[in-house]
């Protein structure tokens, strides 16, 4: 299947999606040194700005050389001390996931697994936590994109913070599609990439850090044992008119397209939910079985491969005959569903 440069493919995928044109000519443009040019001190200022404002946050951001799971990452190896507890939230794959990251870091994971099929309800949280609180973090997904699942995060993160635990949230897959207010939410990290409902090309993590994470890195008996996933070394990139490393200028140029496009779209959350909506009703009224009972995310749905059929045949098939890119899954979803992304950002007309 020979599609790299194919243009006649629509990519419905869970990210990477299609990218927007002018994202493109923005990684284009001609670029100078970013290392020793203090206009792109500022530049790369205003992007995380912006980024900021559009996830509704005060909080200190920052764009990682670095894929999404570079975030992730980051947050784990940032805040994990050997020994530390750290509750994972565990009702999808990605959110499963982070305790690889605990544990590599020489923390304790705790992982609570739960229903993959409905997200997890605040008083269910609250019930666990008057048990066991005992936490120095907790991480959770606001979108698990391998089963389309959305976390009410906005209900889950202050609860947890009530007990003083700091949260890590994956919104790599949630910002910009469903609605993200990082502040009422009160997450301690969160992070994206640029992959997802941003339509840029992967490569780049996004994230935003509390002073209360920042603080706890501070307050660390141990140095954080990693240079690149070390969140410390971005805290004073402005005042010190240095990064840990050569920033990559052009998907950065890229990157602020992508967020004024997402700006400049007051339509942009709505559109996603209608397009979910219409998904789930094109999908159920043709006899197909959604995976998810409820919390279906604005950006992927997922649903059971049919059975007597192949979860590759379909996958193939819209390819060969309709040009079109979906995706199947892994791990425990592996063979089990299909999964349609329709997170894009541009008007439909202009994609
Ligand atoms: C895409 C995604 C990431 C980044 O991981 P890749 O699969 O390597 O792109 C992290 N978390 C979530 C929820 C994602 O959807």
């Amino acid at each position: 299947m020979d599609v790299l440069n194919n243009t006649d493919i629509k990519i419905m995928t869970p990210g990477p999606t299609q990218v927007a044109d002018n994202v493109y000519r923005a990684r284009s443009l001609r670029t100078t040194n970013p290392d020793l040019d203090p206009a792109f001190y500022d530049f790369y200022r205003d992007t995380c700005h912006l980024f900021g404002k559009l996830i509704h946050t005060k909080n200190a951001c920052f764009i990682l050389g670095g894929e999404g799971i570079l975030g992730l990452e980051a947050a784990c190896a940032s805040l994990t001390e050997p020994g530390d507890r750290v509750l994972v939230i565990d009702n999808g794959i990605f959110g499963k996931g982070f305790a690889d990251f605990v544990s590599m870091y020489q923390g304790d994971p705790v992982t609570w697994s739960l229903d993959y099929h409905n997200p997890l309800a605040p008083e269910v949280l609250r019930d666990y936590l008057e048990k066991d609180h005992a936490f120095k973090y907790a991480t959770l997904v606001h979108s698990d994109t391998p089963s389309g699942l959305l976390n009410p995060v906005e209900a889950l993160c202050p609860i947890l913070k009530e007990y003083g635990i700091l949260t890590v949230v994956d919104s790599v897959t949630g910002m910009f599609a469903d609605e993200l207010d990082v502040d009422r939410a009160q997450i301690d990290i969160v992070c994206g990439g640029s992959q997802k409902a941003l339509s840029a090309p992967p490569g780049l993590t996004l994230v935003a850090v509390s002073e209360d994470a920042f603080a706890a890195m501070h307050q660390r008996k141990e140095p954080i044992r990693s240079f690149y996933a070390n969140l410390l070394t971005f805290e004073t990139y402005y005042e010190d008119q240095w990064f840990p490393y050569t920033m990559p200028v052009s998907d950065i140029m890229g990157l602020r397209q992508a967020l004024e496009n997402v700006a400049s779209d007051p339509e942009h959350l709505k559109r996603h939910a209608v397009i979910a909506a219409a998904t789930r009703k094109a999908l159920t009224d043709a006899g197909l079985t959604l995976y998810l009972e409820s919390g279906f995310a604005s950006s992927v749905t997922v649903f059971y491969v049919p059975e007597g059929m192949k979860a590759q045949d379909i996958l193939d098939t819209m390819v060969k005959e309709h040009h079109i890119m979906i995706a199947g899954c892994f791990d425990v979803l592996a063979g089990k569903v299909i999964r349609i992304g329709h997170m894009a950002t541009m008007p439909m007309k202009q994609i």
